[in-house]
């Protein structure tokens, strides 16, 4: 049985955290008929749209930004600061839901992908930055995660000079994963929708970037009493140190939540061989897995998370020669594709 079998008390505090709501309504979570048919798999193929969480383009981190806005709130909060890649998907909905809720957003953009092309620097992401009036900072180096946590926090300290109230989304590991408790909130409204629609799924697939996204909702499964596989597709890291990134993040919701960690070790399941050239550069199974599920499903994948996913659960509907129920969860991103003509055209 996919329902839920444990009540939601075995989530601990999760509905006592500060949180604020960034969308309305319930994603879909359809059946990808066309595409099982192309494949000529024996698998039964669905998709959770998380895409479709209404903020500005939506994508995964609409349910990660609740928890960090939430508490940007709570501290009475009116500029938000966040980093990322030059094309990052959070930073945009990050300055989307500052201006929800009436507050500025500093935004710092890392060089951390090596794509020198107009596009990559001005379409997509970036240019919905600018539409949403963010200020704009930049950060030469390219993977230094602790460094570019640094510098948000000089930026904070010359706006608190200035008399703002300023709350930073920290990237480093080092901070708690607040954003993951978006998804220990998913699983739960995935195992009631699963109910509803009376389907039972064996195994989710899911982009493993930072890992807020895989271990949260790895999480709340295990949580909530249900032994659904995960599969993190890595896109950002290669399958060892992401092992460690999603262990410690379970441990931390734990922490957070004050529950014992109901993930163990043998729940965490890798596969990096769609990884390749590197963060944000779409490979040739990226690019197939994009143009395939335009083709057959209308879906816009992107190419720097997506696309690497579909990528993977397309191997894995492939492999299975039993009857099993895939579940893809679509994270969103799609803007990102303005940035990458040159490689979708
Ligand atoms: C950030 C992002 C991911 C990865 O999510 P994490 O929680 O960082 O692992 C996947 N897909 C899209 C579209 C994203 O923007």
């Amino acid at each position: 049985m996919t329902s839920p079998i444990l009540p939601v008390q075995n989530l601990g505090r999760l509905y006592d955290l500060p949180r604020t709501r960034l969308f309305s309504g319930i994603p879909p979570l359809e059946a990808m008929l066309n595409l099982e048919k192309t494949l000529n798999t024996s698998a039964n193929l669905f998709i959770k749209r998380d895409d479709c969480t209404e903020l500005t383009f939506g994508g995964n981190k609409v349910r990660q930004l609740e928890f960090y806005l939430g508490e940007a709130i709570t501290q009475q909060a009116d500029t938000i600061l966040i980093t990322g890649a030059v094309q990052s998907n959070f930073v945009r909905l990050a300055a989307a839901g500052a201006r929800k809720l009436g507050m500025d957003c500093h935004i710092q953009l890392e060089e951390r992908v090596k794509k020198s092309n107009s596009d990559y620097h001005k379409s997509g992401n970036v240019f919905l930055d600018h539409l949403l009036g963010a200020t704009m900072h930049s950060y030469p180096v390219g993977e230094d995660e602790y460094g570019a946590d640094q510098q948000l926090q000089t930026i904070a300290n010359e706006l608190r000079v200035d008399g703002k109230t300023p709350y930073i989304i920290p990237l480093s590991p080092e901070h708690p994963p607040l954003g993951a408790l978006g998804y220990v909130v998913a699983a739960q409204e995935i195992l009631e929708q699963l109910d509803r629609q009376q389907l039972e799924i064996d195994e989710i697939v899911v982009a493993s970037g930072s890992g807020a996204t895989h271990s949260g909702l790895l999480f709340g499964l295990r949580a909530l009493g249900s032994n659904i596989g995960v599969t993190g597709i890595c896109v950002r890291r290669a399958k060892g140190d992401q092992m460690s990134r999603i262990s410690d993040k379970c441990r931390e919701i734990a922490t957070m939540l004050d529950i014992e960690n109901p993930v163990v070790n043998s729940d965490i399941v890798l596969d990096d061989a769609f990884l390749e050239p590197g963060y944000g550069q779409a490979g040739k199974d990226c690019v197939d897995a994009i143009k395939l599920c335009a083709r057959t499903e209308a879906l816009i994948l992107d190419p720097t998370y997506t696309g690497k996913a579909m990528a993977g659960f397309i191997h894995r509907a492939k492999s299975l020669d039993t009857s099993q129920s895939l579940l893809f969860i679509h994270t969103g991103g799609a803007p990102a594709i303005f940035a990458y003509m040159d490689d979708l055209a």
